[in-house]
């Protein structure tokens, strides 16, 4: 009776901390990347596998690698955790096919305005994308059945790409 109150209440205390907010200490998220991946039971086939990423008003993701499981699907849950007005700081998240030439892309999503920095012409290149989000905005994708590869993610806005990227590896 004791011990199965202990564990119950040590669950509660491990979904209170796996809801953290969303300005989660960059370095630990960067830097724990595989050690905090759900504890999930191999029971629960369609749970995705949630990513929280923030961007912030020094041009950085706060996760730069992500590892998933072939076929897996992933939910990225990006914010923008900055301050600066969207118009001079705004960001997005991005994910390319693997393949794509990314300083070509960003150089046309740059030019691309009008249509939140997806460059039109090039958007067949795009696997997943969020709106350009401004200060305290966060949006959710999804990500589907991803084959093997290594595929990378930027923010489109203009200039932000050198610094604001990352890689999803898929294996
Ligand atoms: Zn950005």
């Amino acid at each position: 009776m004791k011990i199965r109150f202990l564990s119950v209440s040590l669950f509660a205390g491990l979904l209170l901390s796996g809801c953290g907010k969303t300005d989660a200490p960059a370095t630990t998220a960067s830097t724990s990347a595989p050690a905090a991946a759900p504890a999930a039971k191999a029971a629960a086939p369609a749970a995705p596998k949630v990513v929280e990423i923030t961007g912030n008003d020094q041009m950085k993701f706060s996760v730069t690698a992500i590892e998933a499981k072939v076929g897996e699907d992933i939910k990225v849950i990006f914010t923008n955790a900055g301050s600066l007005p969207k118009e001079a700081m705004g960001h997005n998240w991005v994910l390319l096919k693997p393949g794509t030439d990314v300083a070509t892309f960003a150089g046309a999503a740059a030019a691309a305005r009008d249509t939140d920095y997806i460059p039109a012409a090039m958007k067949d290149q795009v696997i997943a994308h969020t709106a350009v989000l401004g200060p305290r905005k966060s949006e959710e994708v999804m990500v589907k059945g991803l084959a093997a590869g290594e595929y990378t993610y930027v923010c489109t806005f203009p200039g932000h790409f050198i610094m604001m990227k990352g890689t999803l590896t898929v294996k």
